[in-house]
């Protein structure tokens, strides 16, 4: 009998806040910019410079703790996390090891099945980024270089629990983790960009164990399905591992998206994590807690809920209305215009953003303002345009200052719903149609659609389509008699 496995994954985040400056100097914190522009002593780690603390790198981090359900520290301290490599040539990292910001947060995302599962944080804690090595070729020797603009700049690192059980817990906690911390406006965390990195750790245990058996480390991860590809072949190559008789031993590897396998890595020299004396201690008050507290929006899973109760959207609905704050806000001003909340919903999720991605435009930058596009919502609510005609106008309003009922009597879109005009209509695409009636007559359902098209074609698409579709059901049962 095969023993049955169950995977043991932890993850290790690190985000990059959105600070304006580095952690402890005032360059810039633009690390894409030309190498080695926004640095200065403190951050080139020359001797005999002093870090100052950012009290900016402070107030992001807390946010991002906040976000995730953690206990701020009253104390927290920085450690020299010492090792030699090139990206830091003074020798130690700044970060905090043995007293973090935070500790004991959890986080909730949902399951395929629908269960929530929990995942517990074991601690976030703050740290400067290393600089950025650059290996390239200068004629035919090989050179390494190094962009310091990278370093300095401010980091939280995010440690879980090993709660989750497989590639498809991971994926979905990132994704949940992803859209709390862009709520609380501490970084983009874009893996693409580089602002969010992932670690995982992974070991197997036979199901019903409770072991924590010797776990690998991967990284390199700059996707979430990469997060998933790796950590699925990680779990089969242990399994394989195992059942060759071999153990399991903790290393590291590095995943590589194009063989799609994990091999393993050259360890970096790791050496002891020291108390810094450099950068003081940093004690949180608890009216400024309190400030930062109050400084948190109403979170995504508690907004989903009010969106359901308070404008009887459906789960998925208000899932694509919550995820992101700036459409959550779009949602609720159009809202404010009178627009209905379901219709807002459904044209926002299904028509409108995908539009905005196509034309690589955000909510923010589109010229459509709420109150233009409630307009729009309010004639399709009031079938004054039909569906069509409006996917038409909505393009038409993110390319010109006109209002929508501007756009819909230029076009000629009004809706044709009266049903005297719509019955002649009808009365003549029958006529020009007689074997499509015919086979209507004989139980084709296509019938039906063709003679639909035929007459929405002859309206010029202006028939109201409900309306037409009554007319036409009820003149070919009298036909069919
Ligand atoms: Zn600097």
């Amino acid at each position: 009998m095969t023993p049955n496995y169950e995977a043991v994954v932890g993850l290790e985040i690190h985000v990059q806040l959105n600070c304006e400056t580095k952690m402890f100097c005032s360059c810039p914190n633009r690390p894409g910019d030309e190498p080695n522009r926004n640095v200065c002593p403190i951050c080139l780690w020359l001797p005999g410079n002093l870090p100052r603390f950012s009290m900016e790198a402070l107030e992001k981090a807390t946010l991002a703790c906040l976000a995730l359900n953690c206990q701020i520290q009253k104390e927290s301290a920085f450690d020299q996390k010492v090792y030699y490599y090139p990206d830091l040539p003074k020798g130690y990292q700044l970060s905090q090891f043995h007293r973090p910001l935070a500790r004991n947060g959890w986080l909730d995302f949902a399951r395929d099945d629908g269960t929530r599962q929990r995942i517990r944080i074991h601690k976030i804690h703050m740290e400067e980024d290393v600089a950025r090595l650059v290996h390239e070729k200068e004629g035919r020797t090989t050179v390494s270089l190094v962009d310091f603009n990278r370093a300095g700049t401010p980091l939280v690192e995010i440690v879980t629990e090993p709660d989750m059980r497989g590639p498809a817990d991971a994926m979905e906690f990132l994704r949940s983790l992803r859209i709390q911390l862009r709520y609380s406006e501490c970084s983009q965390c874009s893996m693409e960009q580089g602002t969010m990195r992932v670690d995982a750790n992974v070991s197997i245990r036979l199901r019903g164990s409770d072991a924590l058996n010797a776990k690998v480390e991967i990284k390199n991860m700059n996707s979430i399905r990469h997060v998933g590809d790796a950590i699925a072949f990680e779990i089969d190559r242990q399994i394989a591992c195992v059942k060759a008789g071999e153990p399991v031993i903790t290393h590291t590897r590095l995943w590589d998206p194009d063989a799609r396998i994990t091999s393993p890595m050259r360890g970096k020299f790791d050496g002891p994590c020291v108390p810094d004396p450099s950068v003081p201690r940093i004690l949180v008050e608890d009216e400024w807690l309190q400030g930062m507290i109050g400084r948190m929006p109403e979170m995504p899973g508690v907004k989903a809920e009010r969106f359901m109760s308070r404008y009887q959207l459906t789960r998925e609905e208000a899932l694509q209305m919550s995820s992101e704050r700036d459409v959550s806000r779009y949602f609720e001003d159009v809202l404010k215009q009178k627009a209905p909340a379901r219709l807002a919903a459904q044209w926002i999720g299904t028509q409108l953003l995908p539009l905005l991605k196509e034309r690589e435009e955000t909510l923010e930058n589109a010229a459509l303002s709420p109150n233009r596009f409630a307009e729009l919502l309010i004639m399709i609510e009031r079938e004054e345009i039909n569906a069509n005609a409006a996917r038409d106008v909505l393009r038409r309003l993110l390319e010109s200052t006109a209002s929508a009922g501007e756009i819909v009597e230029q076009c000629g879109y009004r809706q044709v719903s009266e049903a005297g005009e719509l019955a002649a209509l009808v009365d003549r695409v029958l006529a020009q149609n007689p074997s499509a009636v015919e086979n209507f007559r004989k139980g084709v359902a296509k019938a039906m659609g063709f003679l639909m098209g035929q007459a929405m074609q002859a309206s010029g698409g202006k028939a109201n389509p409900r309306v037409l579709k009554d007319l036409m059901t009820e003149k070919l049962s009298s036909y069919s008699t």
